[in-house]
């Protein structure tokens, strides 16, 4: 495989950061492109100084909503808010970072003759009508609720990377991402998996938002970056649902962290939020049948591993 030149928006975030050391460790130049408002480049942990040092690895700290210049052969554009509680806080920004900092990328990738990945989401399904998810479903989003903000803005930059697609030719890759979680999920992140392992790690009750009736299905994040690795060096422009399409409520998924810690845990519910989806699957045709993609860690394993990884977050956050 030739050495190419991998520019990593939101690269020093959770999911981000996974990549990057992917990338980086199948040979490539990596540069990561980051404005920390989520991630931190802590999150490359051990590896950041020897990746630093072979001169394969950059982290330039910029906004996307911001033009930038730089020479590259692929763009995975990730740089975005990506839990509720994160890309509600300033929801006149999040539009800001899905539109302008999509089209400027776009521009980037236009101007060097590259080739543009972007992560887009199971948020354009919305609260869905049809279920499991299949890529032609258009969704059922509410353009002015509280969620529009990340709902509407990668919709929005979905069809800015079709009609570059269209208008200029540009070699494009969309993935539609559902629920992901794993190690280097912020403990402040306010997502159910990272919010129920904190609260189980602190002893506090989970935080059950409505009955817990609602379903999620969730993705190892090792698995979502081999999606991403396969989509964007296939022939595919998609859109492609990544995922893990074994679906659960959340009362099961406060089980499965139950067995995680080996504990009964106490559960407090929580008003539901305005337009939280009900139910939510990966249909994962496409990737299987296009891609090869199989996700492999099991909701288990990834508990276990995510477990674990908090233990050490925690305890470095309370030092
Ligand atoms: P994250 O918040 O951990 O990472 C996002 C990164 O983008 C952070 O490092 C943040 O600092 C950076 N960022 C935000 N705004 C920026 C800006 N204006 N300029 C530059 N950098 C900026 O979230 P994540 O879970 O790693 O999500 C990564 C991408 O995947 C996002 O685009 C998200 O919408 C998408 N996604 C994630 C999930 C999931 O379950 N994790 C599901 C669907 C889609
Ligand atoms: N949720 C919950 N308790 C929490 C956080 C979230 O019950 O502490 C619920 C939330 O209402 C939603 C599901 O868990 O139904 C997944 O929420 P998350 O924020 O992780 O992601 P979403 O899929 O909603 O973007």
């Amino acid at each position: 495989m030739s050495r190419k030149t991998i520019l990593v928006t939101g690269g020093a975030g959770f999911i981000g950061s996974h990549l990057c050391l992917r990338l980086f460790d199948e040979g490539h130049r990596v540069i990561c492109l980051d404005n920390c408002f989520t991630g931190s480049i802590d999150n490359l942990g051990e590896r950041y100084r020897e990746m630093v040092l072979s001169g394969r690895f950059e982290f330039v700290r910029h906004d996307v909503v911001d033009p930038i210049k730089i020479e590259v052969d692929q763009i995975y554009h990730l740089a975005c808010p990506a839990s509720p509680v994160h890309y509600q806080h300033n929801p006149v920004k999040t539009i800001k970072t899905n539109v302008i900092g999509t089209y400027n990328m776009l521009g980037l990738a236009k101007r060097a003759f590259g080739r543009m990945f972007q992560a887009s989401t199971s948020e354009v399904y919305g609260d869905p009508a049809v279920h499991p998810q299949p890529e032609d479903y258009w969704g059922n989003v509410n353009p002015i609720g509280i969620r529009s903000c990340y709902d509407e803005g990668k919709r929005v930059a979905e069809t800015l990377m079709f009609d570059y697609h269209r208008q200029h030719k540009l070699e494009i890759r969309v993935a539609r991402i559902f629920n992901t979680y794993g190690p280097n999920m912020a403990v402040n992140d306010g997502r159910v998996m990272s919010n129920f392992i904190c609260q189980a790690l602190r002893g506090e009750p989970l935080t059950v938002y409505g009955d817990g009736s609602q379903t999620r299905s969730f993705c190892y994040v090792s698995d979502l970056v081999d999606g991403f690795v396969r989509l964007m060096n296939s022939n595919e422009t998609g859109p492609i649902n990544l995922g893990n399409d074994r679906e659960l409520t959340m009362l099961e998924l406060v089980n499965a962290i139950e067995k995680a810690v080996g504990r009964k845990l106490a559960v407090t519910n929580k008003p539901l939020p305005q337009d939280d989806p009900k139910q939510r699957q990966p249909d994962l045709t496409k990737a299987r049948t296009l891609l090869g993609y199989e996700p492999r860690v099991s909701l288990e394993d990834g508990i276990r591993r995510t477990v674990d990884y908090f233990k050490k977050a925690l305890a470095v956050s309370a030092s």
